[in-house]
């Protein structure tokens, strides 16, 4: 069964007692809360990384980076190696985010790098792909994503599909208030699995978490979460309220509880 995951990606928001009062509130408001496929994630700054795992410790809130570097270690001024989140256990790592790609020339092949190097230590890495407005315009959705896929995961070897995880996040909708209706973004979601299913197995495809990102919040995530190759949500904006957060993960919850029920056909 493939995991749900609720991701928050803070981008550069929040600084040392907002993150701490984040979690606070979230590991309270959160705990004893039967959780079962469903897992919280947040991304906080890199500075406030420990500050997380410490607040977040014994309870079901996992901690992503937002970045890592292409390099191991040494000379590179400014930037945060795979090991260095390592060493903290970090579980998760977000790579070819539109931002870092559009602000950092951020390419396929950068990100294909980073991905090996979060794989060698144990991290799982989400990775964003996505097209622009004009190349959705363009009719160019299906070659983007698919050469995007294509780039990323050159040479990655792949056995279970759980060793990382896709985000599907559409330009056009991150922090414009626009998300893809769910029928746009199951159609892609399948064209991925799809992809993965022709490129290594039916096992990696299956396992493979596929999460949408864009303009996600509480009142759109139900509709989402209903599409059968939609496995959560990366979600910026909206993830930076507690309540919100929490609240996205009990629908998300709530989505897989009513799946589990169709399924069985209770
Ligand atoms: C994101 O940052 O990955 C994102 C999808 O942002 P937002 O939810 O604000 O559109």
């Amino acid at each position: 069964m493939r995991k749900i995951i609720i991701a928050g990606n803070w981008k550069m928001n929040k600084g040392l007692d907002e993150t701490r009062d984040f979690f606070q509130e979230v590991v309270s408001a959160l705990r004893g809360v039967e959780l079962g496929s469903i897992v919280p994630v947040v991304a906080p700054a890199y500075p406030f990384l420990a500050e997380a795992l410490r607040e977040s410790f014994g309870s079901d809130i996992l901690v992503s980076a937002q970045e890592v570097s292409l390099n191991s270690d040494g000379a590179y001024t400014g930037e945060v190696s795979a090991a260095m989140l390592k060493s903290l256990n970090l579980p998760y790592c977000i790579i070819g985010h539109s931002e870092r790609r559009q602000y950092h020339n951020e390419s396929d092949a950068n990100v294909q790098h980073k991905l090996l190097k979060l794989l060698a230590h144990g991290i799982t890495p989400i990775v964003c792909i996505g097209e622009t407005l004009a190349q959705r315009d363009a009719n160019q959705t299906e070659a983007v994503v698919l050469a995007q896929l294509k780039g990323c995961l050159q040479d990655v070897p792949l056995k279970t599909g759980t060793e990382i995880i896709i985000a599907y996040e559409p330009v056009w909708a991150i922090g414009t208030g626009r998300t893809a209706t769910p029928e746009q973004a199951q159609e892609v979601h399948a064209l991925i699995r799809s992809w993965m299913m022709e490129n290594y197995s039916g096992v990696v495809a299956t396992n493979l978490s596929i999460l949408y990102g864009g303009s996600v919040k509480p009142d759109n995530l139900a509709l989402l979460l209903a599409c059968e190759d939609i496995d959560g949500g990366l979600i910026g904006g909206a993830s930076l309220k507690a309540e919100d957060f929490i609240e996205m993960v009990k629908i998300a919850r709530e989505a897989d509880l009513l799946i589990g029920l169709c399924q069985s056909g209770d």
